[in-house]
């Protein structure tokens, strides 16, 4: 609101450069959108190999805009970031997961984990580990179903003060896994002092496994760490069967991607279940 005063007089006129005065408009649009309940998650569903499973549910946000319909993160999660909004917005979407699952257990359905992703700028937050807790505990669920999902760019600042927050959460039965994995520029240093669980391989590597012979070969080192390390390996944004049978056949344990199912709404996830095409 602070900012608004100076550019206000031109904040529909469309004759203007209208960058900033864009930027100005959707960031209060989307602090009252938060506020409004537009935002809405969907769940991308974890297949485990092994069994045939859907172990768990990848909660990704989307914005319900009033006019311009359905907005993909991709176009706000940047500006949240850059304004601090992700704070909010994040307690927003741990809660909400929350709720959802409570909803689903409550109904005895649907009993798989939950992957909630958190942005480097939220992970550094001083309060970060006092909020999550909070919200598990506001929610009287037993917070073992709780996956976090972040990067190495939140793990990198500063690794004392990162495997203390790990820890904390760990201690209560929160699981993180690495997403992205393979495309930051860190050090596997972080991997054996750091409680994780999961490593998602980033798209990108997956995406060409079926004809490319880096890809494949970095993929197969990942999996193979993941062995190592005793970590679940999830292969991200698989489409194609012919990249599931190499991930079969590279032992991988778990694959999400659209060859699966794209992110769903929670009424369409309960339509599978129901259905019985998921466990
Ligand atoms: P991400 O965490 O790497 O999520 C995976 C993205 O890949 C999702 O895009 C998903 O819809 C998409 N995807 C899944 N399977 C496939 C596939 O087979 N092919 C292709 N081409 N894409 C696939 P989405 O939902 O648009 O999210 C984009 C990014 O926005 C996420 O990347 C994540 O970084 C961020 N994001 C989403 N929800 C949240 C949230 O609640 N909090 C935060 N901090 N970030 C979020
Ligand atoms: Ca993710
Ligand atoms: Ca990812
Ligand atoms: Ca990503």
């Amino acid at each position: 609101a602070k900012r608004n005063g100076k550019n206000r007089v031109c904040f529909y006129d469309d004759s203007l450069s209208s960058m900033p005065i864009d930027r100005l408009r959707m960031e209060t649009e989307l602090c009252k959108a938060i506020a409004t309940e537009q935002l809405v998650l969907y769940y991308q569903p974890r297949l485990e190999l092994a069994s045939g499973k859907i172990i768990c549910l990848e909660a990704l946000v989307r914005w319900n805009h009033p006019v311009q319909g359905i907005i993909p993160p991709a176009e706000f999660i940047p500006l949240a970031e850059e304004t601090g909004l992700i704070v909010e917005l994040g307690n927003w979407v741990l809660r909400s997961a929350c709720e959802q699952k409570k909803r689903w257990q409550e109904a005895g359905i649907i009993g798989a984990q939950i992957a909630v992703n958190i942005s480097p700028v939220q992970f550094q937050d001083l309060s970060f580990a006092d909020n999550v807790k909070q919200i598990i505990e506001q929610s009287e669920l037993v917070p073992d179903f709780l996956e976090l999902e972040i990067t190495e760019s939140s793990i990198m600042h500063d690794m004392d003060k990162t495997v203390a927050i790990l820890e904390r959460l760990s201690a209560i039965g929160i699981s993180i896994s690495i997403d992205d994995f393979g495309i930051g520029y860190s050090s596997l240093n972080y991997l054996k002092h750091f409680p994780i669980q999961c490593l998602k391989i980033d798209r990108s590597f997956v995406k060409n496994i079926h004809n490319d012979q880096s890809d494949l070969a970095i993929t197969h080192a990942i999996i193979n760490l993941g062995h190592s390390l005793n970590l679940q390996i999830v292969a991200e944004g698989v489409e194609e069967v012919s990249q599931l049978e190499i991930l079969k056949e590279t032992k991988c344990t778990t694959i999400q991607g659209y060859l699966l199912s794209p992110p769903i709404s929670a009424d369409e996830l309960e339509a599978l279940f129901l259905s019985d095409r998921l466990v």
